[in-house]
């Protein structure tokens, strides 16, 4: 047995075996073939292998993810198929008589080299396509196996260096058990992925995909961040396993409760989406509307820039879904760590400070007016939100919430119907916002704080960052000063603030977030599979002992004074968390 620990980066308990993602190195070298015939041969089974392995997986994603979407494997079929490449192949076989790993490798390349090469994004597209199909081949010429995700079929733990958004998008709730991942802290894309899809996942465990054997057992406690190896007392895991089963049973009776303090103070509790997928399990939580809607994963699942028709109908489907709750849609959020497909972003050297979100926005506007009136169109259909992410000056927040009045215009003289209530707002992830919310608070109909940015920027801390974690610290008083500023700014003008970045799902922050600024914050938004819990801690505390609470960590210095008041605070219910 081996234990390890890593950031418990979404609950639950579970064990099965590994399902391990390891990108090999290939070794490609330029030694000549001894056998022609025969080489072709093993070029034309690694083609053939390719081919079959795709139509398996597209058979798989076609009930998984839809026809249209399955239909990306025609094009790497098609690219297996090509006459003018298998010709390619043995012309260069033949004339330059190497190995057919480098064969592989050099034709595939020189296409691959072209295609990218090229403005149109119909070819770059195909390039990518080109890029996917060579590994795919080269894995199957050197006989190493192709992790595939979507071909998941038993019960697996997955484990790899990193899980990317549109990875995790494809995981099959069923048959992944958990994942573990060398990198990554609890507000990483993976870690939001986990949580939101209600996956036991602990990250930042440095070299996990060496330690663990394809033949291990591994159990894993997503709430304490413990990994164990083949497991001395597999009972043991069995037993936590019911216990918490149990728990959550009790849990969901507060699903359909409203959260309310003991005293009478109520506060919203809502989900974060990824997808609109998502708004289809949010009911089953408990929850009180999207307080977060990430639009990127729109943008970043697709080969292209999303049309208005398109988004149309994602927006529309969330805000039928959920028609008499409020639903705050981010708009693009891209840049930093979320990258497109189809648009090449140019290298900077610190793309978290760099040219994203609004920034990106503001400088493309045919991309940001798409956005934009595809909402406007959807919003008849429920009660919208749009809210602008990174905003870090009121001159952007103007210029966004301008474009976009004037967008809306646009298509009402066009004869489209616009709901009259839409609400504008901003998310406060820029330290320079929170100081000075009070005056965004003139121009914006609320607030929403994003602390796995706030934090990211208040503390100078990547939050990919495994080395430095030790800084990412949500109950630091400077950060719930600033959440304090943004209270009180909001409410200086009679707008409301939430929160949907992690910390309004922690435990360990609720009760600080309900005092901050004396009336706490209006909502909490938080992955669906946290709102159970967040319910039923409000329901068993006094909003009166909050407020003291956040009086006393405002007054603290340091992150585990604060700590040490929420744990005392915390022990007294005497309840189980
Ligand atoms: C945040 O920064 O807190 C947030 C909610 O946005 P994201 O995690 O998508 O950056
Ligand atoms: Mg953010």
């Amino acid at each position: 047995m081996k234990k390890l620990l890593g950031v418990g980066a979404s609950s639950g308990i579970s064990f099965a075996k590994p399902f391990i993602i390891k990108k090999e190195k290939l070794n490609i070298t330029q030694d000549l073939t001894k056998d022609i015939n025969n080489e072709l041969i093993l070029i034309n089974n690694s083609l053939d292998k390719s081919k079959k392995q795709i139509n398996e997986i597209k058979e798989i994603s076609i009930k998984k993810i839809g026809e249209e979407k399955a239909a990306v494997f025609d094009a790497h079929i098609q690219i297996l198929e090509d006459p003018e490449i298998i010709n390619e192949i043995k012309n260069i076989l033949d004339s330059e008589k190497k190995n057919g790993g480098y064969i592989i490798d050099k034709v595939f390349s020189n296409i691959y080299n072209i295609f990218s090469s090229m403005d149109d994004p119909y070819f770059k597209e195909r390039a990518s396509d080109v890029l996917d199909v060579k590994n795919r081949v080269l894995y199957n010429f050197f006989n190493i196996q192709i992790p595939d995700l979507m071909s998941i079929n038993t019960e697996v733990i997955i484990i790899a260096d990193d899980l990317t958004p549109s990875e995790t998008a494809i995981l099959n709730k069923d048959f992944v058990k958990g994942f573990l991942t060398n990198i990554g802290g609890r507000t990483s894309h993976a870690a939001i992925m986990a949580r939101t899809l209600g996956i036991p996942a602990v990250l930042g465990l440095k070299n996990i995909t060496e330690v663990v054997k394809k033949d291990d057992i591994i159990a894993i406690d997503g709430d304490e961040g413990i990994v164990e190896i083949n497991p001395s007392n597999l009972e043991d895991w069995k037993n936590k396993i019911k216990d918490l089963e149990t728990f959550n049973k009790e849990l969901l009776q507060y699903k359909d409760k409203k959260a309310t303090t003991l005293d009478g103070h109520s506060v919203l509790v809502e989900a974060n989406i990824g997808t609109p997928d998502d708004s289809d399990s949010l009911e089953s939580f408990g929850s009180e509307g999207v307080g977060l809607y990430r639009s990127e994963f729109l943008y970043m699942d697709n080969d292209n820039w999303p049309t208005e028709d398109e988004q149309f109908e994602s927006y529309k489907y969330v805000l039928e879904k959920n028609n008499k709750q409020l639903v705050v849609v981010r708009t693009l959020d891209i840049g930093g760590d979320k990258n497109l497909k189809y648009y090449k972003f140019d290298k900077e050297e610190n793309p978290f400070l760099g040219y994203r979100a609004i920034r990106f926005c503001l400088d493309n506007l045919e991309i940001f007016r798409t956005q934009i009136r595809a909402l406007a169109r959807a919003s008849v259909y429920g009660k919208l939100g749009i809210m602008f992410p990174m905003i870090a000056t009121i001159n952007e927040f103007t210029r966004a919430k301008n474009h976009t009045l004037e967008w809306i215009e646009e298509l009402k003289k066009e004869g489209h119907k616009v709901s009259n209530d839409i609400e504008i707002g901003m998310m406060i992830e820029i330290p320079s916002a929170a100081m000075i919310a009070d005056k965004f608070a003139e121009h914006a109909d609320f607030f929403s704080i994003g602390t796995n940015d706030l934090i990211q920027y208040s503390f100078a801390v990547d939050r990919m960052s495994e080395k430095i974690k030790y800084l990412y610290q949500p109950n630091n008083p400077s950060l719930l000063r600033l959440i304090n500023a943004t209270i009180l700014g909001a409410k200086k003008h009679n707008k409301w603030a939430a929160m949907c970045g992690e910390m309004a799902g922690d435990v360990k922050s609720i009760p600080l977030l309900l005092g901050l600024g004396k009336t706490g914050l209006d909502a909490l938004s938080m992955s669906a599979s946290s709102i159970p819990k967040a319910k039923y801690l409000i329901s068993k505390i006094k909003h009166s002992d909050c407020i003291v609470l956040a009086d006393k960590a405002l007054e603290c210095g340091t992150e585990e004074e604060v700590n040490k008041l929420v744990n005392e605070f915390l022990k007294k219910l005497n309840i189980k968390l």
